[in-house]
Parts: C-alpha cells; sequence; structure tokens
C-alpha cells in the first residue's frame, strides 16, 4: 500500500500589492520509490519538511507535476538529476519518454481532469485509508475561505478557470472516485459516500 503524507500544505492570500501562495505538495511513498508530487516554490517550508521526513533533494526519485501554473513547480530547480513527469511524459534531460495510465513502477492511477489548465492530472492513490484523490487546483481556495460541502466543492468558484464545463465534470470524477482529496490550496478533506453532503 502506498502512504500519501502532506509536505506542505498550500496557501494563498492576498497582501498589500501582490499574491502569496504555494501549492500542496505531497510525498507519495509507494513500490520502493518516493515521489514528490507538485514541489510548490516555498522553498524553505519544503526543505524543512523533508529534513523532518529525515530526507534530502538526492533520496527523490521523480517529480510528478500536475500542472504547469509556476506555484506548483518552481522547487524543480532544488532538485538536481531528477525525473520530472507530467500527465503522460517523463522528462529526463532531454528526452521525453511517453507513458500513461498509471506512475511508472507504481499502481498509482493518473487521470486526465482538465478545466482548471487543460493540461491537469490528478493521481489517485490506493492507500490503507482508502484512495486519495492528488487533485491539487481542481479544488482551491483562499485562506480562510474552504467549504466543504458537495455543492460548494462543485461549484466553488475559480477565477484560474479554463473551461467551466470540463472544471465540473472533472471535480465530479474526483468526488466520486476518491475517499480524500487535496486540494492545490487548502485542506485535505474527506468525501462522503452514498449521502447527500451538507447541502
Ligand atoms: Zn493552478
Amino acid at each position: 500500500m502506498a502512504v500519501v503524507k502532506i509536505l506542505v500544505e498550500g496557501y494563498a492570500r492576498q497582501k498589500k500589492g501582490y499574491f502569496e501562495a504555494t501549492c500542496s505538495t505531497v510525498l507519495v511513498e509507494a513500490d520502493g520509490k518516493k515521489i514528490l508530487v507538485d514541489p510548490g516554490c516555498n522553498e524553505a517550508l519544503l526543505l524543512d519538511a523533508l529534513k523532518k521526513e529525515g530526507l534530502s533533494q538526492k533520496d527523490i526519485d521523480y517529480i510528478f507535476i500536475t500542472h504547469y501554473h509556476v506555484d506548483h513547480w518552481l522547487n524543480v530547480r532544488l532538485f538536481l538529476h531528477v525525473d520530472v513527469l507530467d500527465g503522460n511524459t517523463i522528462y529526463r534531460g532531454d528526452k521525453e519518454i511517453s507513458f500513461s495510465g498509471v506512475l511508472p513502477g507504481t499502481n498509482i492511477e493518473v487521470v486526465s481532469t482538465p478545466g482548471h489548465a487543460y493540461e491537469e492530472t490528478t493521481l489517485f492513490v490506493s492507500t490503507k485509508e482508502g484512495i486519495v484523490a492528488i487533485a491539487e487546483d481542481l479544488f482551491w481556495w483562499e485562506d480562510g475561505l474552504q467549504k466543504n460541502d458537495y455543492n460548494s466543492l462543485l461549484n466553488n468558484e475559480d477565477q484560474f478557470m479554463k473551461n467551466k464545463e470540463q472544471l465540473l465534470a472533472s471535480r465530479k470524477l474526483v468526488l466520486k472516485k476518491a475517499d480524500f482529496v487535496i486540494p492545490g490550496h487548502g485542506k485535505m478533506f474527506k468525501v462522503l459516500k452514498n449521502k447527500v453532503m451538507h447541502y
């Protein structure tokens, strides 16, 4: 069984004259591999979190990027000689190697979930607690605005959304498949099954 650990909880807030945000950064340990999902853009928080796990950058086998917003990937510069993957390609230096279905060498499901960004991908990880969806910016809030009832999750406005219908369909898919969801900016939440959720 894979183990999922949130190393950095994503935040997003308006400051005077600028926006301050980093995404949720997740460590997945599966099949002897340590996979870092969305390394974010806060160097100090990430390095500190790795250190607390007893890890250094060299211990990471590869980095997975859910989508190409810079607050999700800027910290790749802290990792030298590590493969970077997106939803269908392994980037190894100048080599681009295609894959599909699962993360290479694991059973972690890789599913295209467009809407917030066209290329956005969600990882579905089977853990002993249930299926954890690392959905990142399909769901995100500025600090203090998170709401976990079903309607709010489906309809939460996203100022960076690319396609509304796709976003809605992707959100429905994730909420149907997952037991827990890790959002891009906000706290992990549990999905309540087989009932109308908190309308
Ligand atoms: Zn984004």
